[in-house]
């Protein structure tokens, strides 16, 4: 290797057999390895970004056959909400997937602790509800991951974009920062006339009724299911999942319902 070296750089002497040799075998070693470099790299180019783009898509609903769904919960955590709901689930044994407000989450830490340590799933839902937008989308979900990881221990791997809204731009700053769309199938429109909680309307009754009858209606397996936290979803809720246990469902997080992507029903 030494003698190589000196041929290149001081040897200006005619070459032996030999030696020609074996500068051949090194320009060969050199334009082999730029070879495999080229197309290694091509290979990364091509491949890992493609991967990436199929793992990101957003999720609507879970492809399986089996009699299972998610409920997701979004806007908390609100005391007044939050907590009737968790004593809810954990009566009836069921987890669930929590997309938070980072700003909430700041004012309520010990609530979003309790949803965590309780075993449902916690999703990003952007620090202050803003539509998220080129311009915002980075401030609004680094910051939202940085707060649910400083409480829970772990940054999100789910973003709901307030209203369903989003660019391909958004989609990608969200990526990036491992966090992947999810959207639903069952919309409760449990924030139709979304009531005050001190001044709940007349119809407070009937419109927990029709939050019933839509995710009776609308369910299916690998379903996602939304919800909020009005007054009226708190009401419903005891009685949707009676209704959905009836008919035979598991309840999980989206996590847990992503495991059983593909499966048939037993
Ligand atoms: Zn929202």
């Amino acid at each position: 290797m030494v003698k190589q070296i000196q041929i290149k750089t001081t040897d200006h002497r005619p070459q032996t057999t030999d030696q020609k040799k074996s500068v051949f075998g090194l320009r060969s070693l050199v334009f082999g390895s730029l070879v495999l470099w080229f197309f290694s790299s091509l290979v990364l180019l091509l491949f890992v970004p493609l991967a990436n783009a199929t793992d990101f898509t957003p999720i609507w609903s879970v492809n399986t056959t089996q009699l299972m769904v998610a409920l997701s919960f979004d806007d908390g955590p609100k005391p007044e909400a939050t907590e009737p709901i968790l004593d809810i689930l954990d009566r009836y044994g069921v987890r669930a997937t929590f997309f938070v407000v980072g700003r909430e989450c700041s004012l309520y830490p010990d609530l979003l602790f309790r949803i965590a340590d309780a075993g449902h799933e916690i999703g990003s839902h952007t620090y202050a509800h803003r539509t998220l937008t080129e311009k915002n989308a980075l401030e609004e979900l680094s910051k939202t991951n940085q707060i649910i990881k400083e409480i829970t221990g772990s940054p999100p791997n789910f973003l709901r974009a307030p209203g369903g809204k989003y660019s391909s731009k958004v989609r990608e700053i969200a990526e990036s920062l491992g966090l992947r769309l999810v959207n639903w199938t069952v919309n409760g429109s449990d924030y139709v006339r979304l009531s005050s909680w001190f001044e709940l309307p007349d119809d407070y009754a009937s419109l927990a009724d029709e939050i019933i009858k839509e995710v009776d209606q609308e369910i299916r397996p690998g379903a996602i299911l939304l919800f909020h936290k009005s007054p009226q979803t708190i009401l419903a809720l005891p009685r949707i999942i009676k209704n959905i246990q009836a008919k035979g469902y598991k309840m999980m997080t989206i996590s847990q319902l992503l495991k059983e992507e593909g499966t048939e029903r037993e």
